[in-house]
């Protein structure tokens, strides 16, 4: 009797456990590697591609994929960096264009996994600093990406103020009160990212997210899920 109770007790706060970890969006999405695949079918816009793979010279650089970013965790298994289709040729030519001045791009983020996402929210549930799974991002859709600047040769990032994830006024698009070289690089980053189909969100000026973006659904599948049909 008493182990049918211990074991009743386990089964019940595994289920209440697992219901606590679920996450939903409103969002069309896909869930499984097959819908996935049927979207991609139906619109080969929709492709996801490596961009490493892709892109000579491109630097990734993922503090999700270690426990040195805002939530304190490691939040990546297995992580490559990878855009749909379009702008991941956008970006492309962003680097081309950047490397004619002897820089080049440096990426924090693209696609994030949704159930990142959601880890994420459990961890720092502030809509200031992560996304509310219930919209979700449009890193989960594959159409956003973190980056920076860097100087090929020093390798050095250029000085864009404040590091990637500061969620203070400074990394504001409209926070001036800062050096004039900064405020150059932040120019030339959102100009060169801008005339690519890019366009910015105010509060970060790390975050650029394609134009035509609408249609292109979450994606609730891990790295390793999506490893077999990337480009
Ligand atoms: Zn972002």
């Amino acid at each position: 009797m008493r182990l049918y109770l211990i074991l009743l007790l386990t089964v019940s706060f595994a289920f209440l456990h697992s219901k606590a970890q679920s996450c939903k969006t409103d969002s069309p999405t896909v869930s499984t590697l097959s819908s996935l695949k049927e979207t991609i079918k139906k619109d080969p816009r929709k492709n996801l591609v490596d961009l490493k793979k892709l892109i000579p010279g491109l630097l990734v650089s993922m503090p999700y994929a270690s426990s040195n970013n805002f939530t304190k965790v490691n939040l990546y298994k297995n992580p490559f960096a990878c855009l749909r289709q379009e702008p991941a040729l956008a970006l492309k030519k962003i680097q081309e264009e950047l490397s004619k001045k002897g820089l080049a791009l440096k990426l924090y983020d693209a696609f994030r996994p949704f159930p990142v996402t959601c880890k994420m929210w459990r961890l720092v549930p502030d809509r200031r600093y992560a996304a509310n799974p219930r919209n979700g991002s449009n890193h989960n859709r594959g159409v956003a990406v973190d980056l920076t600047i860097i100087d090929i040769k020093t390798g050095k990032e250029l000085k864009m103020g404040t590091p990637f994830d500061n969620f203070t006024d400074s990394a504001h698009h409209n926070f001036y009160n800062l050096p004039p070289e900064v405020i150059a690089n932040r120019r030339l980053l959102k100009t060169v990212m801008r005339k690519y189909g890019f366009n910015i969100v105010p509060t970060e000026w790390w975050h650029y997210q394609w134009m035509n973006r609408a249609g292109y659904e979450i994606i609730d599948l891990d790295f390793d899920d999506i490893r077999e049909i990337l480009h």
